[in-house]
């Protein structure tokens, strides 16, 4: 089975049998539990913000997804047909063509199909709820805030933005208009990686002492022209898979670093000549806990290895969309696979309904692209930058 993860060309091979695959009882009950479970332990500051307060009567909230390139068509179109809380109700695309392929495919009505010219009439569109921003990274805070002026709740698409500036606009544009933000770090809805969180957090294995984890695939020349190559929309390898390295540390030790040190490495320099190829960056932390990590579009890597005071624990692949698997020095983390996208689209929902905040609010996104500014300050100039 071809599991695709973050990008069209990047795939495992993983026949998958080794996950135990439960029965649907235990497997709600696991999940209700490693919800639970996550969300006492996981110091992610809520925002007020992100609990309207404001309950909604709908059994579905509509999502109209922006931008209809490989992740909407490829995973989120796909699991909003799995999703119990919300639903495909609209789409925004600036390609014509896209229009009657969607509408047919997933019964959208025309009403509730928009173009980037008329995308803030949105507003006046009670079909919508949440707006999922799924652009080109250049693109996510004018997009977001767009939406959140527009009085639509928003899901944003990792990395967050270009920098910390834009994500704190984002944010407060949310808060302006009394929508939830959320930052479409699936990993935090997925099983596996919520029992690390826990195991790193709570110390089960001892303090941790270091993280290493690399996330990359191998970027074909053909891609050249790509806007991931692109530095003024956002490219670089850092901005798209680097941040899931990033994520590892942050959620494993639960900290936020304090030292950043960065190296850009480019070798195909005709193809990489505007962003980083490769980029490997060392955090270190206020316990003393260190952190090793790399992001290439250069090399298929997809791991995440934590060494702590009384044992280890292993992932690999730890952001793949299926199939992650997790063992520590203890055990083999077993825990049914799920739909990532869709348990992530569906808590925003159900959140957003209950009036209860976000588990992964704008605050995480803004904390990661503060360390993502450091980073290229550092490879930028080959300082240790002191956050
Ligand atoms: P993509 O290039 O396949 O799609 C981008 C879409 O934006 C296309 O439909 C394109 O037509 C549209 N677009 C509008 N204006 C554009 C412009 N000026 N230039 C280029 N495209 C423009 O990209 P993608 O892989 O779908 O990524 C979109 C976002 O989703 C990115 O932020 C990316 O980081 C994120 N993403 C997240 C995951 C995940 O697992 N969470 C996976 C893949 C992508």
């Amino acid at each position: 089975m071809a599991i695709f993860f973050d990008n069209l060309e990047m795939y495992f091979n993983q026949n998958g049998k080794s996950m135990k695959d439960t029965n649907t009882d235990s497997r709600r009950t696991f999940i209700k539990k490693a919800s639970a479970t996550a969300a006492s332990v996981i110091s992610y500051p809520f925002l007020a913000s992100c609990a309207t307060g404001v309950k909604q009567d709908k059994e579905k909230l509509g999502i109209a997804l922006v931008g209809l390139g490989y992740y909407s068509t490829d995973l989120l179109a796909p699991a909003l047909q799995e999703t119990q809380h919300s639903y495909l109700a609209g789409i925004v695309t600036g390609t014509p063509e896209k229009e009657k392929i969607w509408k047919e495919k997933y019964g959208i009505p025309e009403k509730n199909i928009y173009n980037y010219e008329n995308y803030d009439e949105i507003a006046n569109n009670p079909d919508i709820d949440i707006i999922y921003v799924v652009l080109p990274n250049s693109m996510h805070a004018e997009y977001t805030i767009r939406a959140a002026k527009a009085g639509k709740h928003v899901i944003c698409e990792k990395p967050m933005a270009m920098n910390a500036a834009e994500c704190e606009a984002m944010i407060k544009a949310c808060k302006d208009n009394n929508v939830a933000l959320s930052i479409g770090y699936r990993m935090h809805f997925e099983p596996h990686t919520q029992e690390v969180m826990r195991i790193g957090q709570e110390q089960e294995l001892g303090p941790v002492k270091m993280v290493c984890a690399g996330a990359g695939f191998t970027m074909p020349n053909a891609s050249k022209d790509h806007w991931k190559v692109k530095k003024a929309m956002g490219g670089g390898a850092m901005m798209d898979m680097g941040v899931y390295s990033l994520q590892a540390a942050r959620y494993v030790t639960g900290e936020e670093p304090i030292s950043v040190s960065a190296q850009a490495i480019n070798t195909r320099k005709e193809m990489f000549n505007e962003v980083d190829e490769t980029m490997m960056f060392q955090l270190e932390f206020p316990s003393g806990a260190m952190a090793n990590l790399h992001t290439s579009f250069g090399v298929s890597m997809n791991y995440l290895d934590a060494r702590c005071g009384k044992g280890w624990i292993k992932m690999d692949p730890f952001s793949a969309y299926r199939n992650i698997k997790a063992q520590t020095s203890k055990a083999v983390l077993e825990y049914p696979v799920i739909n990532q996208q869709a348990a992530q689209m569906d808590e925003v929902a159900q959140c957003i309904k209950e009036g209860k905040p976000m588990r992964v609010p704008g605050e995480e996104g803004l904390k990661d692209m503060k360390v993502v500014d450091a980073i290229y300050r550092s490879a930028g100039t080959g300082e240790n930058i002191i956050l």
